[in-house]
């Protein structure tokens, strides 16, 4: 029997001990520990990674803290498009959502796409009808509403750039300025979530989930629900999660890259996932991270930007979390 691990992640970005207060920042810490151990639960009963990297992600998504679900950010109109991803690392099962608007758990609406149709991916009003056949919980558009989140939006409504939520100072879509972009919402950092599990039967998976990028075009998808982009899991190789600019990610197919260079050139997890966050990502002004997991229960956790929210656990040991890069 294999020791099952879980690892998740709430959004990399501008993360700097200045910018977070003592409060914040162990409500963070708190809401990451709380829902790695409830993965963990999952797995030390037995659950299948599956079930541990949908669970953590749901817990992540009611989780106000964090960019997905409740406490998405905003498009450019004003509501909210959520994305959503599950893939099982066993047999390449896999499911997504894009672009719905009134799905409480969009990761629900995922793995319902996965267990019960013969697609991966569904769109828009399709997806939602599909998933409240299949018994996903439904909610009002208001329900995503923060007000921090709201605040952050009239900040750059108006503007023709859409900004990374937790990344205040940084720009996805705006033309280049001489002068540094203040953060937009410093006082409040979140982010896309993700998790990655392998479990007793050493089986892989994982899933990511988000509200994509504050002041984004309508009908914009990022890489989140992307195969392979912003979610990946294979048993032969690794599960992965990422999270940041989400347009370098899609066009590096980051995460499948970390699995190909595993696979193809024999590279270790650490390897692999390093040479995509801090060589293939920043070629093409790609600024994030990823939580990888591989078959034998090492994990790597690196971003290239200040911080990441992340926290892991392994078999019955107590939660770890972190959010800068530099222990505290
Ligand atoms: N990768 C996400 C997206 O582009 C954003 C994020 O990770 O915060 O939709």
């Amino acid at each position: 029997m294999t020791t099952p691990v879980i690892a998740i992640h709430g959004g990399a970005g501008t993360i700097t001990r200045a910018s977070l207060s003592a409060e914040d920042e162990a409500r963070y810490h708190q809401a990451l520990a709380d829902i790695v151990a409830a993965g963990q639960a999952v797995l030390n009963a037995g659950g299948s990674a599956l079930e541990a990297a949908t669970e953590a992600v749901r817990l992540l998504e009611d989780c106000p803290l964090f960019n997905a679900g409740h406490g998405a950010v905003y498009t450019s109109e004003g509501r909210h498009e959520l994305d959503a991803c599950v893939m099982n690392g066993a047999d390449l099962a896999s499911g997504a959502v894009a672009c719905v608007t009134n799905l409480r758990n969009p990761v629900l609406a995922a793995r319902a796409v996965m267990e019960k149709s013969e697609h991966v991916l569904l769109v828009g009003p399709a997806a939602e009808a599909f998933a409240a056949r299949n018994g996903v919980a439904t909610v009002t558009p208001d329900y995503f509403h923060t007000d921090a989140r709201h605040e952050q939006w009239l900040r750059v409504r108006g503007q023709s750039r859409a900004m990374l939520d937790h990344d205040a100072s940084s720009f996805a879509f705006a033309e280049k300025t001489a002068a540094p972009v203040e953060p937009i919402d410093p006082d409040h950092k979140f982010g896309t979530v993700g998790a990655v599990a392998l479990d007793q039967f050493g089986n892989l998976a994982a899933a990511t989930s988000t509200g994509g990028i504050t002041n984004k075009q309508p009908g914009r998808v990022g890489d989140s629900p992307i195969i392979g982009a912003g979610c990946y899991a294979n048993n032969a190789t690794v599960a992965v999660s990422a999270t940041g600019t989400g347009e370098a990610f899609m066009r590096t197919v980051a995460c499948y890259d970390i699995g190909a260079r595993m696979a193809y050139a024999g590279q270790s997890l650490e390897e692999a996932s390093r040479a995509v966050v801090f060589d293939t990502l920043p070629k093409v002004g790609g600024r994030g991270g990823v939580i990888a997991i591989d078959a034998q229960g090492n994990l790597a956790l690196p971003f290239n930007t200040e911080g990441m929210y992340r926290a892991y656990g392994c078999g019955e040991l107590a939660p770890v979390t972190e959010i800068y890069a530099a222990p505290a």
